[in-house]
């Protein structure tokens, strides 16, 4: 991509009323736009990283034989009626609205009672069980309290996964490996030394649900992290009981404050009999499916990352969700033959398959490296009178650069 074509320009100051260390770095570098308080737009960088995540979280969630789906945002009172979750009481985020004729509809901040009730025309037997499907979706959710950027959106795109099962057993086989699966994506996208496992409140059936939380400032909750076996507990469960439930010891735990990127949580059998979605057992018997469901907060996840990598300058993306691998940057460019050189390198990394941002402006060489230090792109690639016939090369986050042929950096990269 070429940067002079790019419509986003990178700004000196975020908007004042933006708090936030993740939302202040984005909103500058141009991945996103600031709509309202808990509401952004995602511009084209921005969605580049939110696409390289879905795809790693995608990845995974095939790899357990997730199947995706697109459920509807617009939800009907009714349906939320039946399981209690229509009421402000028990539900304090519903943004609710009506249809022209009246119809009281919300909007979607969780698709439990919707898929649930969906699989009642396509579950009958134990031999439609296990299945497990997924969804990239926007969510709704009216919060109180919004100042952590794209941390606590009141739209924000969640991945959520629904497993249906024929009994506890079987639920727990697949459980398991989803606590396996979101491991992975958080280790692949960059997070392995940060988040940990944790015990929380509630399953509907189950003592604890599980957490997948990152040690950050940034944060608004409390765990205790216990490093050595990497596994937390949440302070809403903290107690003697909980501690001795779990094998832990008081004195290996450490205090944190932590983002909640990730929750998985069992309700065994409870919405299945709410919603009357049964199936037929081996010995002809009629039986209520065992549901789980699982949370990962896409949009969080972009903005943990940027809270934990970033400098002074700017943001440093793990490779893994970069938006681009390259910042390719072309310094007097007035020269031909510098000039030259620089479309050559962009074809050939083009042709290699990396993906790399050209920066072609008319601009001074430390406007251009300020805006690819707050960028964050993992490789800043300089062409310019002084490199000759070798490029100069800089990882994001390390200050030595290094004079290197062309052809052997884009065999280091790939
Ligand atoms: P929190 O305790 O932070 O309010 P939650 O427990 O209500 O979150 P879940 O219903 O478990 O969240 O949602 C699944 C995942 O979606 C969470 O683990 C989190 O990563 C993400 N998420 C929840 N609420 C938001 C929000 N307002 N903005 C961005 N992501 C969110
Ligand atoms: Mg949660």
């Amino acid at each position: 991509m070429f940067q002079s074509k790019l419509f986003t320009k990178s700004k000196k100051e975020s908007p004042a009323d933006e708090l936030s260390r993740n939302a202040q770095l984005l909103i500058r570098a141009g991945y996103i736009y600031k709509e309202m308080a808990g509401a952004y737009a995602y511009l084209p960088l921005g969605l580049r990283v939110i696409s390289k995540i879905k795809s790693i979280i995608s990845e995974e969630m095939d790899a357990i034989g997730g199947q995706e789906i697109l459920m509807t945002a617009l939800q009907r009172k009714e349906l939320w009626e039946v399981t209690d979750r229509w009421n402000d009481e028990n539900v304090d985020v519903w943004f609710k609205s009506e249809l022209k004729g009246g119809q009281k509809v919300g909007l979607g901040w969780s698709h439990e009672e919707p898929v649930s009730e969906m699989m009642k025309q396509y579950i009958h037997s134990y031999k439609d069980l296990p299945l497990y499907v997924y969804q990239f979706q926007t969510k709704f959710r009216n919060e109180l309290r919004s100042k952590s950027g794209i941390l606590r959106g009141r739209e924000f795109v969640m991945k959520d996964m629904y497993s249906y099962c024929k009994d506890a057993d079987q639920h727990n086989v697949f459980y398991k490996s989803v606590i396996d699966a979101y491991i992975n994506v958080f280790n692949r996208v960059g997070l392995s030394d940060y988040v940990y496992i944790t015990s929380a409140s509630g399953g509907a059936f189950t003592e604890f649900s599980h957490e997948f939380q990152a040690i950050s400032e940034a944060g608004e909750d409390t765990i205790y992290v216990d490093k050595s076996k990497k596994v937390a507990v949440n302070d809403e469960v903290y107690n003697e009981k909980t501690l001795k439930d779990l094998g832990l010891n008081e004195k290996d735990l450490e205090k944190v404050t932590s983002i909640e990127v990730g929750n998985i949580f069992d309700f065994g059998k409870m919405k299945s009999e709410q919603l009357g979605l049964s199936f037929t057992k081996e010995d002809g018997n009629s039986e209520y499916v065992h549901l789980g469901s699982y949370g990962i907060g896409v949009t969080r996840l972009m903005g943990t990352i940027v809270e934990l990598f970033n400098d002074e300058k700017g943001i440093i993306w793990p490779d893994s969700v970069a938006p681009f691998k390259v910042h390719l940057i072309g310094l007097n460019l007035d020269n031909a033959d510098v000039l030259k050189k620089v479309n050559d390198a962009y074809d050939k990394f083009q042709k290699a398959g990396i993906e790399v941002l050209f920066d072609d402006r008319e601009m001074s060489a430390g406007g251009k490296f300020a805006d690819s230090d707050l960028i964050g792109v993992p490789y800043r690639v300089v062409v310019s009178a002084k490199t000759g016939d070798k490029v100069e090369v800089k990882r994001r986050g390390e200050s030595e650069s290094a004079l290197v042929s062309l052809d052997n950096l884009i065999s280091d990269i790939k």
